[in-house]
């Protein structure tokens, strides 16, 4: 496995040091060997591109990150690599409904988190409410549903497409709350 890495021998210390990887790389390695997938250097790249930030990327997103650091690496590889990154429970991928998918890992600060999406810019805000998860628990007790896992997702605009003077446009549909105004 080791004969894939792209370090030689002789510089084994210089390439190490130069290519300094976050420490999450050892999980998707382990996960890697135990489905007996090849670790490649290419896989690595995309996954410490990709453990290494906070934000919630796009496979764009992580191809010009990976230039930015001198790797040319196809889209098809970014994609192939994600699916295994998903599989492995490493790291989640969110549709937010803008025709392509984001990816984020789940050593973040927040674990347990929900998303504010502005539709204008694409940003996406994280949030955690304490009120929301004892509202939710609360919920599925009443209907004596066990409840695995939840998603929120609140689209509209953020503060500064706000204050750009950017306007919600609705395609068709008409907010209920609008209505009640
Ligand atoms: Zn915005
Ligand atoms: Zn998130």
């Amino acid at each position: 496995m080791e004969n894939d890495y792209r370090s030689g021998s002789a510089f084994g210390r210089e390439a190490t040091q130069e290519k300094r990887m976050t420490p999450f790389i050892n999980l998707f390695r382990r996960y890697l060997r135990e489905q007996g997938l090849p670790i490649t250097s290419q896989r690595e790249a995309v996954a410490d591109v990709v453990f290494g930030t906070t934000g919630h990327l796009s496979v764009e997103d992580i191809e010009g990150a990976l230039k930015g650091h001198g790797e040319r690496i196809g889209k098809a590889t970014i994609y192939r690599t994600m699916e295994i990154l998903v599989r492995s429970g490493l790291v989640k991928e969110h549709d937010f409904g803008e025709g392509f998918k984001r990816y984020e890992h789940l050593f973040g600060h927040q674990p347990a988190h929900d998303h504010l999406i502005c539709t204008s810019c694409s940003e996406v805000i994280e949030f955690q409410s304490p009120e929301i998860l004892r509202l939710q628990e609360e919920t599925a007790r009443r209907h004596g549903f066990l409840p695995a896992r939840h998603r929120l997702e609140i689209y509209g605009l953020c503060a500064s497409c706000q204050e750009r003077g950017v306007t919600v446009e609705y395609h068709g549909l008409t907010c209920p709350v609008d209505l009640l105004n």
